[in-house]
C-alpha cells in the first residue's frame, strides 16, 4: 500500500522544534542544529492518494504542522496518525507479558547465568530515580578506583557547561577534544554505522517503559530484534520488562542512570552514571552490557576514555552532515513540538539518504512514550520491512558481525570483542584532572542537569499514573534524545 498525506501547513518543523528547544535552554539539538527534519521530503509525495483514516487538513493553530510523506507500507492495525499527538489518551498497554522465575536460563546465550530473583532487587538499594547518583558512596568510590586502575588515560578536558555550543564557544572550537555535539566529531572507537550497505542497526532508547511491551509484541510478530539503550532509573522501575527484552533476545545496552549531557559532568559523576546503570542491569539480568549510548550523543574524548575504562563502547547514530543526522524526532511528538507526519517525513528522508550510503546505518528512535512506539509499530517498521531495496534489520551487535554473547561481559568469549581493560595497568587519573575535587566548573552545570531531572520526574509521574493526561506532565520532554 502506498500511503500519502498532503498538508496545508508545510512549515518546516525544524523551526518549531528548535524554537522549542531554545526556549528551554536545551542544547544538544540546538547546538547541532541537526535533524533529518532539516530536509523534509515533502516534495517527494504526490499527495494524490487518498488520505489515511484520521488524517486532517485543518490542524489546530497550536499543533505542530502536518507535512507530506510517502511510505511503501503501513500496519493495517496502526493507530491513526491523527491520534498520535501530544496529549493523546492512553492506549492499552500489555505490561510485562511473561513473568520469568528466578534462575530461568537464557538458553540462547552460552555461559549466561540464570535470571536473578527480582524480589531481591529493591529500589531502596539504588540511587534516587532520575537524579545524578552521589559520588561518595562505596560503590562509586570503587568504580572510580577501577577506572584509575584501568590504565586508560583520561584526557584533562574541562567539563562543558549547560547551553551547548553557543555557551561553550572555546570548547566547541577545540577540535582536539572531538566533541560530537559541536561538529559531529567521532573516533574510530565510536560505532556510528553498520558496516554492510542496506543494513539497519535498530535501536530504541530511554526505556524500559510503559509501552515497551507493545513494541516487543510487534517486534516478535515480525521477527525483528533491536538494541535497547536503557536508562537505569527506568530499569529499577520496570525490571520485569527489561527481563522480557533480554529473554526475547534483544540486545541490552547502557544509556546512563539519569540521562544527563555527559560532557557537563565531572569524571566522578560520569563514572557514577555509567556504573549504576551497569550494576542495575546486571542485578536484573545477570549480565553486564559492553555497549552504551551517550544521551543526546553528548560525548568527547574525556567521556570516551571514561567509558572505555569501564568497558563500554559507544554506539551513536549515523550522521552524514552537520544538518543531517539519522534522528526520527519521534521523541518530540509527545511534547508537541513535532507532528507524527513530520517524523514520517524525517524517516523518508533518512531511508532515502541511507540507500545512498556505502555502509549500513543506525537511526535514533525511542520507546519511552506511546506516541513513539505507535509511530514505530504502525508506520516506520512496516515501511522499513517493505522497503525496496530490502533492508537487513538487526541489533547493532549483530550488524557488527558479532554474536549476541559479545554484548555482555559474562557471555563474551573474547574472541571477537575482547574487553579493553585488563585491570593491570598503571594509574593515570590525576588529582588535577577535570572532575576531581579540584576541578572548577562543576557548579555551573546544574542548570542542564536540573532540566533533565525535572523532565524525567514528569516521565516517572506519567508511568505511575497511567490514564492521566499527558498534557499536564510532559513539560520539557522534548529535551530527550
Ligand atoms: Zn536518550
Amino acid at each position: 500500500m502506498k500511503l500519502s498525506l498532503l498538508s496545508v501547513l508545510a512549515v518546516p518543523a525544524a523551526v518549531v522544534a528548535h524554537g522549542d528547544h531554545a526556549a528551554r535552554h536545551i542544547y544538544p539539538r540546538q547546538a547541532s542544529g541537526s535533524s533529518a527534519a532539516a530536509s523534509p521530503s515533502a516534495s517527494r509525495s504526490s499527495g494524490s492518494a487518498a488520505a489515511p483514516p484520521g488524517s486532517s487538513t485543518a490542524a489546530p493553530v497550536s499543533s505542530p504542522p502536518t507535512v507530506a510523506f510517502s511510505l511503501p507500507s503501513t500496519n493495517p492495525t496502526a493507530v491513526p496518525l491523527s491520534q498520535i499527538v501530544s496529549g493523546a489518551s492512553a492506549s492499552p498497554t500489555l505490561g510485562a507479558t511473561t513473568a520469568y522465575p528466578a534462575g530461568a536460563s537464557p538458553t540462547f546465550l552460552s555461559n549466561a547465568p540464570g535470571l536473578p530473583d527480582l524480589s531481591k532487587v529493591l529500589p531502596a538499594n539504588y540511587p534516587a530515580l532520575d537524579k545524578p547518583p552521589p559520588t561518595d558512596s562505596p560503590q562509586v568510590q570503587q568504580w572510580i578506583q577501577d577506572v584509575k586502575n584501568s590504565g586508560i588515560d583520561i584526557p584533562n578536558i574541562a567539563p562543558t557547561v549547560a547551553g551547548g555550543c553557543p555557551a561553550n564557544a572555546q570548547a566547541a572550537a577545540d577540535t582536539s577534544r572531538c566533541w560530537w555535539t559541536c561538529g559531529g566529531c567521532t573516533r574510530d572507537t565510536d560505532v556510528t554505522t553498520c558496516p554492510d550497505k542496506l543494513t539497519w542497526g535498530l535501536t530504541h532508547d530511554d526505556g524500559p517503559a510503559f509501552y515497551t511491551p507493545n513494541l516487543l509484541q510487534y517486534l516478535d510478530q515480525v521477527q525483528l530484534k533491536t538494541t535497547f539503550f536503557v536508562v537505569g532509573s527506568r530499569v529499577i522501575s520496570y525490571p520485569a520488562i527489561l527481563q522480557e527484552e533480554y529473554m526475547s533476545q534483544h540486545q541490552i545496552a547502557v544509556h546512563t542512570w539519569s540521562h544527563p549531557a555527559m560532557t557537563t559532568l565531572t569524571n566522578e559523576e560520569a563514572i557514577a552514571e555509567l556504573g549504576w546503570t551497569k550494576k542495575v542491569i546486571h542485578d536484573v539480568l545477570g549480565v553486564t552490557p559492553q555497549y552504551w549510548r551517550p544521551p543526546y550523543g553528548d560525548i568527547d574524548d574525556r567521556i570516551r576514555a571514561i567509558s572505555r575504562a569501564m568497558n563500554l563502547t559507544p554506539i551513536m547514530w549515523t550522521r552524514i552532515s552537520a544538518t543531517s543526522t539519522f534522528d526520527t524526532g519521534d521523541f518530540n511528538i509527545a511534547g508537541g513540538s513535532t507532528s507524527a507526519s513530520q517524523v514520517l517525513a524525517n524517516w523518508e528522508s533518512i531511508i532515502g539518504n541511507a540507500t545512498g550510503l556505502d555502509t549500513g546505518f543506525i537511526v535514533l528512535e525511542h520507546d519511552l512514550f506511546q506516541q513513539a512506539v505507535e509511530i514505530a509499530t504502525g508506520y516506520i517498521l512496516p515501511a522499513a520491512l517493505a522497503n525496496q531495496p530490502p533492508l537487513k534489520i538487526e541489533p547493532v551487535v549483530s550488524c557488527l558481525h558479532k554474536p549476541l554473547g559479545d554484548a555482555y561481559l559474562e557471555t563474551n568469549d573474547n574472541k571477537t570483542n575482547p574487553p579493553v581493560v585488563s585491570g593491570s595497568n598503571p594509574v593515570t587519573l590525576s588529582s588535577g584532572a577535570p572532575g576531581s575535587s579540584e576541578a572548577t566548573g562543576a557548579l555551573n552545570n546544574n542548570g542542564g542537569k536540573n532540566a533533565a531531572v525535572s523532565m524525567q520526574a514528569n516521565v516517572g509521574g506519567f508511568m505511575t499514573a497511567a490514564g492521566v493526561s499527558l498534557v499536564a506532565l510532559v513539560a520539557g520532554i522534548s529535551v530527550f534524545l
